[in-house]
């Protein structure tokens, strides 16, 4: 496998950075999850709009264009033969001493991975996932704000664990307020009455790139969205619930918190939404 690192293509085993590095040292740096289906890169453009925000907002000065990264992109998929799969593109803080400040790191090092993913098992998206509410709170956007992507993402792998001890494989996260926030790593959808609603990103939702299709989906398929705040109560009352992300793409939930959610299997308005979706990664994009 052919690692993209500071504008080399490398193999998986040289692909290397110092120990010095304050994405290590810190978690000082960004990311981004992208998904390629056959030969089509889904949203790129939004993607690395989303990473120049993140880079923004942690005064990370990207010294290359976004024509060069999307090359980068390319170039990675292309090399490793990828037509079917999951691009992960980091920016670390790059190089530095052992002070916080970034002052000390000269250049920032970009790496692009471009591999296979694991999904929710498949079944998962016939049968639907059972979730829990977790204890660990979505990041509070006083503190440092959700919408950014960084290399920090512990508060979410706690969630992520306490899901697991309770045998879940995602987890509801709240936000300071107890509003439903997102999942781990998944947007949250509900279905009431005919009507989709999801927590805003004031909420302390991720604006995920499969979230805003989803709404570009339902437009198109006339079903009528709206981001709206939402408890867990919603959830467990619902007609329908599913999440979104990348890695994820539609999936299915079933019941949270021991609540059965409806008759306990994946919705009608779901199917549709899911169906428009497959058919929609495979037109739109950026071509290799
Ligand atoms: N929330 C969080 C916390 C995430 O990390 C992700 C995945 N990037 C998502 C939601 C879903 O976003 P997207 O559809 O852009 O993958």
């Amino acid at each position: 496998m052919k690692i993209y690192l500071d504008g080399q293509l490398v193999e998986k085993a040289d692909a290397k950075i110092s120990v010095f590095d304050h994405g290590l040292l810190y978690g000082d740096g960004i990311f981004e999850g992208i998904r390629i289906y056959d030969g089509n890169i889904f949203r790129l453009d939004e993607h690395l709009e989303r990473f120049e925000f993140s880079a923004k907002a942690l005064l990370l000065d990207l010294p290359w264009s976004r024509a060069e990264i999307n090359q980068a992109i390319c170039d990675t998929c292309r090399a490793n033969g990828l037509r079917n799969g999951y691009i992960r593109l980091v920016v670390t803080r790059g190089v530095g001493d052992l002070g916080l400040s970034p002052s000390n790191c000269p250049r920032p090092s970009i790496i692009v991975i471009a591999d296979t993913i694991a999904l929710y098992p498949p079944e998962h998206y016939e049968v639907g996932l059972k979730i829990v509410t977790v204890p660990t709170r979505r990041t509070n956007p006083a503190a440092l704000s959700p919408a950014i992507k960084s290399l920090n993402y512990l508060n979410n792998i706690m969630a992520k664990m306490e899901a697991q001890q309770y045998g879940a494989l995602e987890a509801i996260m709240l936000n300071d307020q107890g509003l439903v926030a997102e999942c781990t790593g998944d947007n949250v959808f509900i279905v009431r009455k005919g009507r989709i609603y999801t927590p805003s990103a004031q909420q302390g939702a991720l604006k995920g790139i499969t979230r805003d299709a989803i709404f570009d989906i339902v437009e198109d398929l006339q079903i009528p969205i709206e981001e709206h705040e939402m408890t867990r109560y919603d959830i467990w009352n619902a007609d329908e619930c599913f999440l979104t992300g990348t890695g994820a793409e539609v999936i299915p939930v079933v019941a949270l918190d021991g609540r059965q959610i409806a008759d306990g299997k994946p919705g009608s308005i779901f199917k549709q939404v899911l169906e428009a979706f497959h058919h929609r990664v495979r037109i739109e994009g950026t071509k290799l």
